[in-house]
């Protein structure tokens, strides 16, 4: 049996020695730990919060903003065993191909690694998910049951589906802290410390190698970690100050040698009421705008631009949902009887929607996060984010809304009329996926990327990073369960021995 420990109880001095120490107990820390449970591997997982919410663990994540509106860095993810998984939304979806391709023109595009070296993990990843029957694009020949698809004419958007996280025997998705708590514990090499804060990642002399890391309690013990290997599973903006603020060493920082470590950050756009979509029969299946339960899977349909689409017309990736009904005030009525007539077709049953969306955003090196000059509870700099949002980023996704406008008039079901055109407006109430994504950035050269295809950092033998943060761009895919995907592939990459 493992054994989950209060770190508080820990006595400072205190020296562990496992082979492997995650730090960071959320679905990426809990996975990884449930993938090696059949290794000789002896795991520590320090784990920062306890089974549940406190606010001065939570506290710790506080920082600041500059630049473009965005969420306060500790209201956009938790810091108890589970992480953020326990208030994430569940929305799923695989990444597409497109997504890992260098594209002559997106700037510092392209992965490592293909589609194909995490898709045979996709499998394992949905049911650590809880994602019932793994369905996504194939539910589509279903849900015909229910009814049709929105007939769209031939072009680069088209109806696809997300599958929702549901925790066994529960409403919610899966909390992965609260759903694998007794799984962890029948590890018989793992030992889970809560309440166990990673304050530094100790360099050897030569700077390739970590052979130790501080930990830290809100009660003042300090205890130390050296392990053989490590993963910084902490997610993606925990993972670079962790990196930055370790500097003792190497000054700019552990792996970031070439200045990259806390740039290139990435979240989801959601900017609100994009467009209202009009269905000129008054007609729309109910799985476009609420979840339905069939086939073991719980599903809702969206409306996605097609790879094809993309490539030809240098288009990021997005999502389109089809969110609350709308009245039609009179000058958006005239303009539907006017383009319905045009057409000739009925429109007096017409339908109207708002339609939402999360948006891909380009790479950008200047949405980065830099160390601040005030510290938290434990002593450790804060960070500090400068947020950027590009004109350019809601040009593409106008671009792909554009194109279903002309597909629904194509096939003669509906219209679209675009709401946002300025700046300002696209702002005004922009909300954010909270999938926090780019800083720690994943590429074959050192130059350009902090860690490898491995996840391993580049200048560092024994230290790798497991989270978003090793996206180099971004898709408009809910993150985890690619994330986790990535994950299983570590795990089997770990079980080939550490170096
Ligand atoms: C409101 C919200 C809704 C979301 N909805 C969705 C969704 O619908 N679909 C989707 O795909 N994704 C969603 N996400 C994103 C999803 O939650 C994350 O992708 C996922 O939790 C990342 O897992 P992780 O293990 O990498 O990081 P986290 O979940 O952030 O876990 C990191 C863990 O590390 C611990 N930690 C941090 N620092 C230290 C330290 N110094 N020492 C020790 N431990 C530390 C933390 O306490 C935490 O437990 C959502 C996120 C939020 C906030």
């Amino acid at each position: 049996m493992s054994a989950f420990i209060d770190a508080r109880n820990v006595p400072s001095g205190t020296v562990l020695e496992p082979d492997l120490a995650i730090i960071g107990g959320g679905p990426v820390g809990i996975s990884l730990a449930l993938s090696l449970a059949n290794t000789p591997l002896h795991v520590a997982l320090l784990e920062s919060g306890g089974m549940t919410f406190d606010s001065k663990t939570q506290a710790l994540y506080e920082g600041a903003r500059v630049g473009a509106p965005y969420l306060t860095l500790e209201a956009s993810r938790l810091r108890y065993l589970g992480g953020s998984s326990n208030h994430w939304g569940g929305w799923c979806r695989p990444m597409d191909a497109i997504d890992f391709e260098e594209r002559s023109w997106l700037p510092y595009s392209g992965w490592p690694i293909t589609k194909k070296d995490i898709d045979k993990y996709f499998a394992r990843a949905h049911a650590l998910c809880e994602g019932g029957t793994l369905l996504y694009d194939r539910a589509g020949k279903y849900a015909s049951e229910m009814g049709p698809a929105i007939a769209l004419g031939d072009g680069g958007v088209t109806t696809r589906w997300f599958q929702f996280s549901k925790m066994r025997g529960s409403m919610l998705p899966t909390h992965f802290g609260d759903r694998y708590a007794d799984d962890l514990k029948r590890i018989p090499r793992l030992q889970v410390y809560l309440h166990a804060n990673a304050t530094r990642l100790g360099l050897n002399a030569g700077g390739k190698n970590i052979d130790e890391i501080d930990v830290a309690t809100l009660t003042g013990r300090k205890f130390k970690v050296k392990p053989k290997a490590v993963v910084l599973a902490t997610g993606a903006v925990e993972a670079a100050r962790l990196m930055l603020a370790s500097n003792d060493v190497v000054t700019a920082g552990v792996g970031n040698e070439h200045d990259l470590v806390g740039r290139f950050f990435a979240d989801h756009p959601i900017p609100r009421d994009t467009a209202t979509l009009v269905i000129f029969d008054g007609k729309l299946s109910p799985y476009y705008t609420e979840q339905q339960t069939f086939r073991g899977a719980i599903l809702r349909a969206g409306l996605f631009p097609s790879e094809a689409f993309r490539r030809a017309n240098a288009v990021m990736g997005s999502s389109i949902t089809i969110e609350n009904r709308v009245d039609l005030d009179d000058l958006a009525s005239a303009a539907v009887a006017t383009t319905a007539a045009a057409i000739g077709v009925d429109a007096g049953d017409a339908i109207a929607f708002s339609l939402g969306c999360g948006m891909e955003v380009t790479p950008d090196p200047e949405r980065r996060f830099t160390l601040d000059t005030d510290k938290d509870a434990l002593g450790m700099p804060k960070l500090k984010l400068h947020m950027r949002i590009a004109d350019s980023d809601f040009a593409h996704f106008r671009q792909t809304l554009k194109e279903l406008g002309r597909q629904l008039l194509e096939s003669r079901a509906g219209m679209l009329r675009l709401n946002l055109k300025t700046r300002e407006d696209w702002l005004d109430g922009l909300d954010w996926g909270n999938h926090h994504m780019g800083t720690t950035r994943m590429h074959a050269d050192p130059r350009k990327g902090v860690v490898n295809a491995n996840l391993l950092v580049h200048s560092v033998a024994n230290l790798y990073v497991a989270g978003t943060g090793v996206y180099p761009t971004y898709g408009a895919a809910n993150p985890t369960i690619n994330l986790i995907a990535l994950v299983l592939r570590l795990a089997d990459h770990l079980k080939g021995g550490l170096r």
